[in-house]
């Protein structure tokens, strides 16, 4: 007979919020994505009811989207790549725990709304301006060294783990959080985007930046991309202070 375990799902709105149990046959190489997947066929609850069906998000399957980010068993992760096997060899028991972030609001079940991550990452200016450049030709080389130090800051998901995991963020908070002081950095080391680093560090400079870092160091420790947030956390203090004092001796330096 077919192993089973529990899936023990936080659910509701913003108005009501309860667990519910789900009781599943273990399969091979069976992840969180796929048992979401089937109690959506049949979703009928460990007490035999037939329910709602669980809202989650899902997008590339391949830890590349970000959007089945959830907590598992307490742990940001997400969904696609969590072995439900692994977890339960792990912590030796039957059941497993999935819950919605809690630093984003609420939408419904598993399912929160990131939104403010991105409008931060909007407000630290997280692109690079190329209106217009397709005629000058080609940019400056990029030193390898350099090159390597941006590629593992470019793989950034925007899957809010790092968020969730920081003691810093909750709903009402103005901390930009760790990933788009990572991502200022990135773009801050482009060589277009230099020409607008000052726009990235003055956000950083502000209440909310990089000085509500407390310095836990949990967001590191949950990154699935392993991108050295608190480095670049660091780096982009260095950076503001170096700014800071710049304008206080109104000296400019396009080199930030
Ligand atoms: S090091 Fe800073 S950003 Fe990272 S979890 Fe701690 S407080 Fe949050
Ligand atoms: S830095 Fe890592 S944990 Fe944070 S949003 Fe990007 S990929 Fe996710």
């Amino acid at each position: 007979m077919a192993e089973k375990f529990t899936l023990k799902i936080y659910r509701g709105t913003p108005d009501n919020q309860y667990w519910e149990e789900f009781e599943l046959e273990l399969k091979p190489f069976y992840n969180m994505t796929s048992a979401l997947m089937d109690i959506q066929k049949d979703p009928i609850n460990k007490k035999g009811e037939r329910v709602t069906p669980i809202a989650w998000e899902q997008g590339c399957l391949e830890v590349v989207c970000g959007s089945c980010s959830m907590l598992v068993n307490g742990r940001p992760m997400q969904g696609c790549v969590v072995l439900i096997d692994a977890i339960l060899k792990a912590t030796g028991g039957k059941t497993i725990t999935l819950a919605p972030f809690t630093t984003f609001p609420l939408i419904k079940d598993l399912v929160v709304d990131r939104s403010s991550m991105f409008e931060n990452l909007k407000k630290i200016h997280a692109w690079v301006e190329v209106d217009d450049s397709l005629d000058k030709g080609f940019g400056p080389k990029i030193d390898p060294k350099v090159q390597e130090e941006r590629y593992i800051l470019s793989t950034c998901i925007s899957c809010g783990c790092c968020t969730e995991a920081c003691p810093q963020m909750n709903p009402r908070s103005k901390f930009v959080g760790p990933a788009v002081i990572s991502q200022a950095r990135l773009f801050n080391t482009h060589p277009v985007g230099k020409l607008t680093a000052k726009e990235r560090l003055a956000p950083l400079m502000e209440e909310g930046g990089v000085s509500d870092c407390g310095n836990a160091q949990n967001c590191v420790q949950v990154c699935p991309k392993d991108i050295p947030l608190t480095e670049s956390i660091a780096l982009m203090g260095r950076k503001v202070a170096g700014q800071g004092l710049r304008d206080l001796l109104n000296t400019d330096d396009t080199n930030a």
